[in-house]
C-alpha cells in the first residue's frame, strides 16, 4: 500500500531526477559513450569486452581487433586462440572469447550478420544482458528502451537518492519510472560522465559539483560531503541556464 509519505517521496525523487537530467544536459551536452566503435558488431563487442575492464583498454584493443576481424562470420570463424590473446589485456578473456564467438555465429547464422535491434533477441546472445543491450540499442541504433546500468549509474543513482535497489534492473526501472523516455539514453551517458569526472567512487568532489545543491548524498562521509557556499553560486548560475534552456 502507498503511504502518503512514500508518495511524497516518490514525486520528490522525480523531481530530483528531471532537475539533475536537465543539469547534467547543461554540463555534458555531447556526452556519448565512451567505446569507439563505427558499426553496431563493433559496439556490441566493445560493450562485451568492456566488462570489468576500462573503456580505455578496451579503446587500444578494438582497432587492430576489428582490423583482423571485420565481421560477425570472421569472428565466428576465428581460432579460439588467436582471439583469445588479441583480447588477452581486457580480462576475463577466455569467457569473453567464447561469448563473443558463439554470439557472432549466431549473428552470422540468423541475422545475416547484422545486429539484432530488439532487447529480446539481444539478450538472448551470449554475453549480453540487459546492460549491453541498452548499450547498443541506446548508442548504435537510438533506440531508448532502458537505462544503461552500470556502476557509475548504480553509485550515482544511490548517492542522488534515485532508487534504494541493489539489483541493476531493479535501479534501471526505479530511474525509468522518473525520466521521460526520451532522456534514457542521455542521461545514462551522461551520468557515467559525472560519474568519472567528479562524483568518483573513493572521494566525490561535492564542492566542485553541479548537483550539489539538490543531492542528499547519500552513503558519502562528511567530510568529502562539502555543501560548497562559493561554488554553489556556479552551481544557481548554471541552474539558470539550464532554466533558461527549457
Ligand atoms: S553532490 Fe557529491 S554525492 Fe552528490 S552527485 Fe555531486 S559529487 Fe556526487
Amino acid at each position: 500500500m502507498t503511504t502518503a509519505k512514500s508518495a511524497t517521496t516518490a514525486k520528490g525523487s522525480k523531481h530530483r531526477a528531471i532537475e539533475v537530467a536537465k543539469l547534467l544536459a547543461v554540463e555534458y551536452p555531447d556526452a556519448e559513450c565512451a567505446l569507439k566503435f563505427s558499426n553496431p558488431l563493433q559496439l556490441l563487442i566493445a560493450t562485451i569486452l568492456s566488462a570489468q575492464c576500462t573503456d580505455v583498454r578496451v579503446n587500444m584493443v578494438t582497432p587492430a581487433l576489428f582490423k583482423k576481424y571485420p565481421r560477425a562470420s570472421a569472428f565466428a570463424a576465428a581460432k579460439r586462440a588467436d582471439l583469445e590473446k588479441a583480447i588477452q589485456s581486457t580480462g576475463f578473456f577466455r569467457a569473453k572469447a567464447k561469448n563473443i564467438q558463439e554470439a557472432c555465429r549466431i549473428l552470422a547464422d540468423e541475422y545475416g550478420g547484422e545486429v539484432p535491434k530488439s532487447l529480446d533477441e539481444l539478450v538472448k546472445l551470449p554475453g549480453v544482458g540487459r546492460k549491453t543491450a541498452n548499450v547498443v540499442l541506446g548508442t548504435a541504433y537510438d533506440i531508448a528502451v532502458g537505462v544503461v546500468v552500470d556502476t557509475h549509474v548504480s553509485r550515482l543513482a544511490h548517492r542522488l537518492g534515485l532508487t534504494k535497489q541493489k539489483d541493476a534492473v531493479k535501479i534501471e526501472r526505479d530511474l525509468m519510472a522518473q525520466l521521460p523516455q526520451k532522456e534514457w539514453v542521455n542521461f545514462s551517458h551522461r551520468l557515467i560522465h559525472h560519474g568519472r569526472r567528479v562524483c568518483t567512487a573513493r572521494k566525490p568532489r561535492c564542492e566542485e559539483c553541479i548537483l550539489n545543491a539538490l543531492c542528499p548524498k547519500i552513503g558519502v562521509k562528511e567530510k568529502t560531503a562539502t555543501a560548497g557556499t562559493a561554488p554553489a553560486r556556479a552551481i544557481t548560475k548554471r541552474a539558470s541556464v539550464a532554466a533558461s534552456r527549457r
